[in-house]
């Protein structure tokens, strides 16, 4: 899943650090020209031209890490939701099952005072479950109850389409168990990385601490948790690697991957965990299982119990008493730089949009959407399809063979507009008004269970990977299909209120991206159907990845903070549809403009000519604050650039760009060498 904004890791990091404590219905942060800088010269430095107002006169809130149209746009999202949980909550006659849901885990988790009151008490059962077990094998039963109630220690257990048969779903085993956010934070010896070492140290001794430990004992079990952790990393497939689907293309019979790894035990995890007999999987990274059941074998079954505990009671912390709220959000605060711990009540929306998502969705769908936004957006959609038909067409570099297939593909890609036809049903799952961990174990095991009963069963292709009120949007290369919530539906990208040329710099190009995926260096591998299969002539291939090294190389030059530069691979799927994603968008501008006869379309407005105010619309959408740490966390782990080189490193590889403003060969927003993919 390819989104617009950031990676599905980021999305909790970022969830759980929104918006300040503002109530009311804030409007919408929607395209105005106050926020250019006249005295730039938009040839020197668009994103400053576009954005140097709002820079100005924007802070980062306190309990943000960053500062953005759609972090503002999240805020008000949390708003409304805000106001439909309060509500629910409250309770009443007129309840129906799905504010008795989504009311109910909202406010068990807004009684403070009475999480508080229990102290250790919610996750001390599951601690003791963990202490009583007595051999390696019985510890693999533990870990798959722990993966059912939500952690995931050592390794990580889906399912999803068969990379060869997209329309099967089939089960993954995959590597993971690390808290800190890359294997990079463990191998690497930089001082950045060694501080975040011991902050993690220091954090769980704390945690520990709180359980009961002596401040001695919970010390060796935080060093215990870094060691295992770091052998974990030690072999873990970097993201980089991990972009070529081939590289986590593994099918093997159960019985084979059992075999990589016989301290895994994973016949009898498949088992306790509740799986179907299913007799192949994909073992997305067999080196891992290999490499690291000779940990599991070395490593003493109580250091492996404490390293499991640990999963346990992190992810329990923000939802328990205070001392635990408090002593995780330091890790966080940590590796983003956010001053702050948010509101409770923002923490509180954020869990019932994750929990369940599906069902606070309709209720915000309700208040939020009308068929009259999802007419206009289909249209887009088909003006932006037709665009990239014709820019297929005219590639000089791609032979007719390919693009007949190129345009298959195109032609089957699919589009999910505000939420889904068929609602997710979470009558089985037991919400109590008292018991917020509990309600968090229950919905998180409603879900994992999801997960295995698709196992071996045809794809739903019904089914969405965002919740209504996301401000996001994805593309899928399994399901070949681009996705877009409602919550991305509002100004700065959609806005009813202003002229075609902003909203195709900013929604226009949003749709454009995620189009674009399908053809970047990941999406090109897979055929119309979803599956992982080269429909490329040999030469076209390579004239493909000739133009992706451009973009690869131009992006790596950027620097994202300090001396840090932007890893240009880890970014290439991003930044190809960045740059596909505004030709096409302004190419569908013009078409636009080109058919209107009534001239109005072309006409100036605030002075700017249409093609001026696409770029301004699409500046707008990316004018960005962000603190120093989480620059650095970005640059790790986002596929996604910072906004500065969202806009500048696409308007400079643009002619267009250069003939909308009048920009001359020598100045920066001309690239000598401009990349050209899409
Ligand atoms: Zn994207």
């Amino acid at each position: 899943m390819r989104s617009f904004l950031f990676c599905p890791l980021l999305l909790l990091l970022a969830t759980a650090s929104l918006a300040q404590s503002a109530q009311g219905n804030k409007p919408a942060p929607g395209f105005s020209i106050d926020t250019i800088d006249k005295t730039i010269d938009p040839c020197g430095d668009f994103y400053q031209y576009a954005c140097g107002n709002w820079i100005k006169n924007s802070e980062i809130p306190p309990d943000q890490s960053q500062w953005v149209s759609f972090v503002e746009l999240h805020e008000r999202n949390l708003d409304i939701e805000h106001g439909i949980l309060e509500k629910a909550a409250a309770g009443g006659a007129s309840r129906n099952a799905i504010d008795q849901k989504v009311g109910d885990l909202y406010g068990s988790c807004m009684d403070e005072k009475s999480v508080d009151a229990k102290g250790v008490a919610p996750i001390k059962p599951e601690l003791d479950r963990i202490a009583a077990v007595s051999d390696k094998r019985a510890l693999i039963d533990e870990i798959a109850h722990v993966h059912l109630i939500g952690p995931s220690p050592l390794f990580n257990f889906y399912s999803q389409s068969d990379l060869h048969n997209a329309d099967q779903v089939i089960a993954y085993i995959d590597q993971g168990g690390l808290t800190l956010p890359d294997r990079d934070y463990y191998i690497n010896d930089d001082a950045d990385k060694v501080e975040k070492r011991q902050i993690l140290v220091d954090c769980a001794t704390q945690l520990f601490t709180l359980t009961g430990q002596s401040p001695q004992q919970a010390a060796k079990s935080a060093q215990t948790v870094l060691v295992i952790e770091t052998l974990l990393a030690a072999d873990s497939m970097d993201r980089t690697k991990r972009r070529d689907p081939k590289n986590r293309d593994h099918k093997m019979s159960r019985d084979e991957a059992a075999a990589l790894g016989p301290n895994f035990y994973l016949n009898r995890y498949f088992t306790a965990v509740g799986a179907p007999r299913f007799t192949q999987l994909n073992v997305t990274n067999p080196d891992f299982f290999k490499q690291v059941d000779g940990v599991l074998e070395s490593e003493p079954l109580d250091a492996l119990k404490t390293y499991v505990s640990w999963h346990v009671l992190n992810a329990a912390a923000p939802w328990l008493s205070q001392p635990f709220v408090d002593a995780n959000f330091k890790l966080q605060q940590k590796l983003t730089g956010q001053e702050q711990i948010q509101a409770r009540w923002k923490r509180c929306v954020n869990l019932t949009d994750r929990e369940l998502g599906e069902a606070l969705g309709q209720r915000y769908v309700d208040v939020t959407f009308g068929p009259e936004s999802k007419q206009r957006m289909l249209k887009m959609v088909d003006t932006l399809e037709k665009s990239l038909d014709q820019d297929i067409h005219a590639l000089s570099w791609m032979s007719d063979e390919t693009k007949t297939q190129a345009k298959v593909k195109l032609e089957a890609i699919r589009n999910k507009i505000g939420y889904p036809e068929v609602w997710r049903d979470y009558s089985s799952v037991v919400i109590k008004p008292d018991d917020l961990l509990g309600n968090v174990e229950r919905a998180n095991a409603f879900e994992a269970k999801r997960q295995i009963a698709k196992i071996d069963k045809p794809l739903d292709r019904k089914e969405w990977g965002m919740t209504p009120p996301t401000v996001n949007a994805y593309y899928s290369s399994s399901f070949n299909e681009i996705v877009f919530p409602a919550g991305i539906l509002q100004p700065p990208f959609f806005d009813k209120a202003m002229d075609d040329a902003v909203n195709f710099g900013g929604i226009g190009l949003v749709i454009g991206h995620e189009l674009t995926h399908g053809f970047d260096d990941q999406g090109r591998k897979f055929d119309p159907q979803g599956n992982l299969h080269d429909w490329w002539t040999e030469q076209d291939g390579k004239e493909f990845e000739k133009r992706a090294s451009c973009i690869a190389d131009e992006y790596s030059n950027f620097v994202a903070v300090d001396d840090l530069k932007l890893n240009g691979k880890l970014t290439l799927g991003e930044n190809t549809a960045d740059n596909g994603g505004a030709r096409i968008a302004l190419a569908a501008l013009e078409h636009m403009i080109a058919d209107d006869k009534t001239g109005k379309e072309g006409q100036k407005i605030d002075g700017y000519t249409p093609e001026q105010r696409f770029f301004l619309g699409f500046g707008r959408v990316w004018c960005e604050k962000r603190r120093a740490e989480v620059a650095r966390l970005r640059v790790l782990t986002d596929p996604h650039s910072p906004g500065k080189y969202r806009v500048n490193g696409v308007v400079q590889n643009m002619p267009e760009f250069q003939k909308a403003w009048g920009c001359k060969a020598s100045q920066p927003m001309v690239a000598e060498n401009a990349c050209h993919v899409w």
